[in-house]
């Protein structure tokens, strides 16, 4: 068995879906991303579940999920925050779109 922290999983479709909602508004490098996931995951409750080794986690956990409009909240909170104080030197490529 594994723990995973869903919120963290939720946390990262609610950034991809942002993401391409708002194209090139905003940095989406491995950097970037990385201090907007810290700093949304840092203000939302964690949802820790224990999954066996490549077990796909399913809707049926989704129940108990953080909230989804909290989580967008804290997101587009996230972005605006790292985007102030981006920690990257220069323009990097998306570690969201590949
Ligand atoms: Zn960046």
């Amino acid at each position: 068995m594994t723990l995973m922290n869903y919120t963290e999983k939720v946390v990262y479709e609610r950034l991809k879906e942002y993401a391409d909602q708002h194209r090139d508004e905003f940095c989406t490098c491995k950097k970037c991303v990385e201090d907007i996931m810290a700093f949304a995951l840092n203000r939302l409750p964690p949802h820790y579940v224990a999954t066996k080794l490549g077990e796909v986690v399913t809707d049926v956990k989704l129940t108990e999920a953080p909230d989804r409009v909290k989580v967008l909240t804290e997101v587009v909170r996230a972005i605006r925050q790292v985007a102030q104080h981006p920690s990257h030197s220069d323009n990097k490529p998306s570690a969201l779109r590949e």
